[in-house]
């Protein structure tokens, strides 16, 4: 056996009973890595010590002192700061930028002891859906060549589904680590934001951005998962909700008794906002989504019918606040500090002849859109009515939470599409028509694959819970998981 197609749970179990090696286990994904990397073009970088990094594991081990995590193989988007590595957002204008300092995330998963096997495409400045806005070339899905494997996190999606990591980070804004978790038949976890610090995550939206965990079980998500939570000095908007912990929020008896055992999600009432889901689903989706609300009744769920007048407007405030935010972010990419700087006359010449040669098209088209939002005369009528909108949408999600513990929607509208099938770039907003809500009221979600199509492409199903809630999402989606036909997962 391969031993990249283990969980990180069985590999965990498999090192620490010296089964095998830390060295084994990596010398098996680079070895996926080497077939098949040139064809799905995963890793922008393979970090040339693995190795090495994997006989530190092994001396770790054999002296006792290990830690769960130690000689776990993980793969890490590009936008997650590395000491000493290269970190480019999968742009040219940072194609050549070296990491100064450590991400909070890569810190503990460095205590742990985790194997960094390489850095992962994305789209650029992790804008998109397909990972076809990278300015190094497309990803592709493993289960189909000529269709993308989701995005923004999309080399990450496809280093755990093809066995070139055991588990991946990503970074999840709009949807950029559930819609690709999904479209590779993936769990994908968007924590709580807060929950895990972004100190030294690329920024694309502030007060939307969170990093989370992309694995094949959703055990797994809640590894990594505990492995990076937790409040952090250096990002003043992280707090403590560590699934292990008591949370400081008002605590609903439900999920107080979730923490309690893993059958604990039988009696959970899990809301389906029925006007949301009409228009414009796949037919397979739809069905594989029913199918999975009955499997949820058996278990003893309780399902009900919810209205979240409001919701529809996610896609629209996230297109104002997240171009608002981005414009302001990347202003610090002008050519002076950081990465590319274009040859010119004189500074202004500079800053332009960069940005435009630096930055792609999809990138440019942002930062218009965010400054012009911003701009003098229009603040109020944009970014402000935004802003309203979305305290609105965290209101009507926190009242419908009065009554049900989860929200449940399909966590795509389509499976995978085609490479090159959404030039329209409202037609590529409109795939994370189900994931940014989770986005702008701040709740925690989750994706967990629950089957196929008929043409073998992996389906999936979305829950999300109140702020705190990731003890009610982990042991729900592991209901669902159990219903996965023996073989999707090792
Ligand atoms: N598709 C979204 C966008 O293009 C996803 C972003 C994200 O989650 N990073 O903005």
């Amino acid at each position: 056996m391969n031993l990249s197609e283990l969980t990180i749970k069985k590999a965990m179990i498999g090192l620490s009973e010296k089964k095998f090696s830390a060295r084994k286990l990596a010398e098996d994904c680079l070895k996926n890595i080497e077939e098949r990397n040139k064809e799905l073009n995963v890793f922008l970088e393979v970090f040339d010590d693995v190795l090495a990094q994997a006989d530190v594991a092994d001396k770790i081990i054999s002296s006792g002192e290990a830690n769960p995590l130690t000689g776990i193989p993980l793969a890490i988007k590009d936008n997650i700061l590395i000491k000493g590595r290269k970190c480019s957002s999968a742009s040219k204008i940072l194609e050549n930028y070296t990491a100064s300092y450590d991400a909070t995330v890569i810190k503990k998963l460095k205590d742990a002891g985790v194997i960094f096997m390489g850095r992962t495409n994305m789209d650029e400045f992790a804008m998109g859906s397909s990972t076809e806005s990278s300015a190094f070339g497309p990803t592709k899905n493993p289960f189909d060549l000529s269709r993308v494997p989701g995005g923004s996190s999309g080399g990450s999606a496809v280093a755990v589904a093809s066995g070139m990591a055991l588990g991946a980070l990503g970074s999840d804004t709009a949807g950029s680590i559930r819609q690709p978790a999904a479209f590779c038949g993936l769990v994908g976890m968007k924590p709580t934001y807060g929950a895990v610090s972004r100190y030294g995550l690329m920024a694309l939206g502030s007060s939307i951005d969170q990093i989370g965990p992309i694995t094949k079980t959703v055990e797994d998500a809640e590894i990594i998962f505990t492995a990076i939570a937790g409040a952090d000095s250096l990002d003043a908007t992280s707090v403590d909700v560590s699934p292990t912990e008591e949370f400081s929020w008002p605590s609903r008896p439900s999920l107080r008794s979730a923490r309690a055992g893993e059958n604990s999600s039988a009696g959970f009432t899990i809301g389906v906002p029925r006007d949301f889901l009409s228009e414009g689903v796949d037919p397979e989706v739809l069905k594989n989504f029913e199918e999975s609300l009955e499997k949820l009744r058996a278990a003893g769920c309780k399902i009900i019918d919810i209205s979240l007048p409001l919701v529809k407007y996610s896609l629209a405030v996230y297109y104002i606040l997240m171009p608002a935010e981005a414009s302001t972010n990347l202003a610090r990419y002008d050519g002076m500090r950081f990465g590319f700087s274009a040859e010119a006359p004189n500074l202004l010449e500079v800053y332009k002849k960069t940005r435009g040669e630096g930055f792609g098209r999809e990138v440019r088209r942002r930062i218009m859109l965010g400054t012009y939002v911003l701009s003098h005369g229009y603040y109020d009528a944009y970014y402000n009515k935004a802003t309203a909108v979305r305290g609105q949408i965290k209101h009507e999600f926190e009242k419908v939470f009065e009554k049900v513990d989860l929200i449940a929607t399909p966590t795509a509208p389509t499976p995978a599409f085609k490479l090159g099938e959404k030039i329209d770039p409202v037609s590529m907003y409109l795939s994370d028509i189900f994931t940014v809500p989770a986005n702008i009221a701040d709740l925690p979600a989750v994706s967990v694959p629950t089957g196929k199509n008929k043409d073998g492409l992996p389906l999936s199903f979305q829950l999300m819970a109140s702020i705190g809630g990731e003890s009610a999402l982990f042991s729900t989606a592991r209901i669902l998981e159990k219903y996965l036909p023996a073989g999707d997962l090792s």
